[in-house]
């Protein structure tokens, strides 16, 4: 039984998302943060395991509210920020725009869901090309567009005017097809630059992903939308009812009222990640990109090489193949992965020339 013919073409010629386990002793290749919040699971003892969970997550969304100064109304949770992506292209459709390179799963989504996909390429900076990007708006109508700032993975936060403009744009009352203009901000807590959160009130397209897990909960698959509650409301009719299990709820909960732990675990992320690019800058016949998220984007020669050398030694980076060609991608890891990180990358760099 030929098996392939009732399956949907445009998901016969679709790949999985590489998210397979690679064995290793450093591992930096998923952008997960080095530090959990172990101890919290001892605060799971009231959860009902025979009970559905709570299909609102209201105690979740009324302390995310809280945090961002916005009502609950204005928030949705998900499995994960992936999850919500999928929310989203299935409530309002394509065509689906984003610039490239970035995040897969816009891309693996739109092509899952049967949707258009346009894709534009970044200027030599890895910053937004507007004029390419207003010119797509125009002739392809997309209903959707994605932008993750810091991007991954590229690591830097778009011009905050670029951004702007798109939103501005998109959303301008003479404009016959509005798009929605999501900013993808899982990054967001290890930047320099102020996310997006103010714009919310003037701007009705603008929609604010975010997530838990590089904070230390991937875990768990805690992600969450911030929009107009009209938005929230379409994007609530496809999701399923009991989306974030009594788990995630309650342990994402006690993490984010702790905001003390969480902003020293993002403190010594931001910090290692400084040191690291500097002594990544001193190597020489490489080249790392400065970051605003918790990884570093990296040119060297050899990459394939580069990687395996890496891996034999036990250390585990991102290979870019295929995404930013010539590139890997290394997670800050605890100052002590990070050593071994470097010490491993020195050898295998001068072994390389
Ligand atoms: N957006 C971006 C830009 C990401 O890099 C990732 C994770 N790699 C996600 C979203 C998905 O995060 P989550 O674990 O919340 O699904």
């Amino acid at each position: 039984m030929d098996i392939q013919k009732l399956v949907r073409p445009n998901i016969r010629s679709l790949s999985a998302y590489k998210a397979k386990e690679i064995p290793c002793k450093v591992k930096l290749d998923a952008n997960e943060s080095p530090y959990g919040f172990k101890e919290l699971l001892n605060k799971t003892r009231t959860v009902q395991t025979n009970r559905y969970p709570d299909p609102e997550a209201k105690a979740l969304k009324e302390l995310i509210a809280r945090h961002s100064g916005v009502k609950p109304e204005n928030i949705l949770q998900g499995n994960g920020s992936d999850e919500l992506i999928y929310y989203l292209i299935t409530t309002f459709g394509g065509p689906i725009l984003y610039p490239t390179p970035t995040f897969s799963m816009y891309g693996i989504i739109t092509q899952a869901l049967g949707e258009k996909r346009i894709e534009i390429s970044l200027d030599k900076e890895f910053d937004l090309y507007v004029k390419s990007m207003l010119e797509a708006i125009r002739r392809e109508k997309p209903r959707l567009i994605f932008l993750s700032s810091p991007n991954n993975p590229t690591g830097n936060c778009f011009s905050s005017d670029r951004i702007l403009k798109i939103i501005d744009v998109t959303s301008s009352p003479v404009i016959r097809h509005p798009s929605l203009v999501v900013v993808d901000e899982a990054y967001q807590p290890f930047s320099s630059k102020k996310g997006l959160l103010p714009l919310l009130k003037d701007y009705k397209n603008l929609v604010i992903m975010r997530t838990l897990s590089k904070i230390g909960l991937a875990g768990l698959r805690v992600g969450f939308l911030i929009a107009d509650k009209e938005i929230i409301n379409e994007v609530n009719k496809v999701r399923l009812p009991f989306n974030l299990n009594s788990l995630s709820q309650a342990i994402a909960v006690e993490a984010l009222k702790d905001k003390k732990t969480l902003q020293s675990h993002i403190n010594a992320i931001v910090s290692e990640r400084e040191i690291l690019f500097n002594e990544m800058e001193k190597i020489g016949g490489m080249q790392p990109y400065p970051s605003e998220a918790n990884f570093i984007l990296f040119k060297v020669n050899n990459p394939d090489r580069v990687y395996k050398s890496l891996l034999r030694k036990g250390v585990l980076v991102r290979n870019m193949k295929g995404v930013v060609d010539g590139c890997l991608r290394v997670t800050i890891g605890t100052p002590a992965e990070n050593k071994v990180f470097l010490n491993t990358f020195k050898k295998v760099i001068k072994s390389n020339r």
